[in-house]
């Protein structure tokens, strides 16, 4: 299917029904899988047969799903997992043990964010933040002996910061360690990263992925271009003890990294997927391509009117041409960003409350990027839990407004928005 263009992808790929099966992905709701011998049971322990043995591990409805997020974003294999946060953390514990380093960019999501700078630490894995604007020498500076991997966002959650992806995976390969992509807000329809260079992928499909806000989920993708096998990575290119010896990088080529984060992190974590949930996933999936149009159509359209707006003193959206990454945006997401806006009203912090809670059709919810439309104050919700100097350092200021933009007929959402601010 390789030669089909992505929105045919997002409908046609991963599970292909044989003669009188049914047309619809299957849910598998079941723990566990019947065998006739023991040997076979045994073979698919050692990985030498492919199959199921229990779903923690996989399930067959899971895994037409990890297929088709693999080949939507170009890679040789994925792993769903319950949530974005799993997705996070174990994508870096596959190759961080104590006493090891990564470099990330500041600006990534709040439960990135308290997950790399308190979680991680006290797990004795060292996170180092850096400016995603900084150059390449100043960004040389953050790498030390024991960095292990770079992480950003394709657009950060809430910041809207472009990461420029081509010089993170320079920085990452001139140090021989990868860069991990968070690449949510985007969605392999406004923008691919390994076509940039980066070696992971990861989403909370939570967002635009299921899109409909009704399945928490997250999924890492592996490109299979890493070469893991540099000596810095122990972890994929000696024997696991606790995988009877197996040498991720000499058994599973390609697949090491993706193979590891499974049959070792995932069966001793457990953070999988419901079938169910993965059944949702791909019912948004299938109109990925659909929404996320319509999404960008319409946020290009509500900042292009808030940015005119006397009683708006800022609007932050990467398709404005005032914004600062409006270049590297053209670059990376030429199809459009996402529906995510954020933008300041006069008055600061009450005027914005006032104004929020005047919506009629926008909600206010605690969510981004599903088909409705909702608003959301971080600095008193999301990211409550910052000290000032990192949501500054987040880039998320006191009178800061996350929007979503829906789906919905454009000239209500515009009516809604004239309306709340008429209020204030
Ligand atoms: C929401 C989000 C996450 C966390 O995902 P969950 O599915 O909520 O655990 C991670 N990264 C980004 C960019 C997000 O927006």
């Amino acid at each position: 299917m390789d030669h089909y263009h992505i929105d045919t992808k997002c409908i046609q790929e991963g599970y292909q029904p044989k003669n009188g099966e049914s047309r619809v992905i299957p849910i598998y709701q079941s723990t566990t899988y019947k065998y006739e011998s023991s040997e076979h049971v045994g073979k698919l322990f050692d990985l030498e047969a492919e199959g199921f043995f229990y779903t923690r591990l996989a399930n067959p409805t899971v895994d037409y799903v990890e297929k088709k997020i693999a080949a939507l974003e170009g890679g040789i294999g994925a792993m769903c997992t319950s949530s974005g946060q799993a997705a996070s953390m174990i994508s870096i514990l596959n190759l961080c043990n104590e006493g090891d380093h990564m470099v990330s960019s500041a600006s990534i999501y709040g439960g990135t964010y308290n997950l790399f700078a308190v979680t991680l630490k006290k797990m004795g894995i060292e996170v180092t933040f850096v400016d995603p604007d900084a150059s390449l020498e100043e960004l040389q500076k953050a790498i030390k002996d024991n960095t292990k991997l770079v992480f950003a966002e394709t657009i950060a959650n809430p910041s809207l910061v472009v990461t420029d992806i081509e010089k993170f995976a320079t920085l990452a390969h001139k140090n021989q360690i990868p860069l991990i992509i968070d690449n949510t807000f985007a969605t392999p329809i406004n923008c691919r990263p390994i076509e940039f260079g980066a070696d992971i992928v990861i989403h909370s499909t939570s967002k635009y992925m299921d899109g409909h806000a009704v399945a928490l989920g997250g999924v890492i993708v592996d490109s299979g271009n890493f070469n893991w096998d540099n000596g810095k990575f122990p972890g994929l290119s000696t024997p696991d003890e606790s995988y009877h010896g197996m040498v991720y990088t000499r058994d599973c080529g390609k697949a090491a990294f993706i193979t590891k984060a499974r049959v070792q992190l995932m069966r001793d974590l457990g953070s999988t997927p419901a079938p169910n949930n993965a059944f949702l996933l791909n019912l948004g999936l299938e109109t990925l391509h659909l929404r996320m149009e319509r999404h960008c159509k319409n946020a290009q359209i509500v900042a292009e009117y808030l940015e005119k707006h006397d009683k708006i003193s800022w609007v932050n959206y990467p398709g404005l041409k005032s914004n600062k990454y409006y270049d590297l945006a053209q670059k990376y997401l030429s199809n459009g960003s996402c529906g995510v806006i954020s933008f300041g009203i006069k008055g600061g912090r009450d005027a914005a409350m006032k104004f929020m809670d005047s919506l009629k059709l926008a909600a206010i919810v605690v969510h981004v990027a599903d088909v409705r439309t909702c608003v959301l104050h971080p600095a008193s919700t999301t990211h409550r839990q910052l000290s000032d100097q990192q949501l500054i350092d987040c880039g998320i200021t006191p009178e800061l407004i996350r929007m979503s933009i829906g789906v919905e007929h454009i000239d209500d959402i515009i009516a809604d928005l004239e309306q709340g601010l008429a209020q204030i």
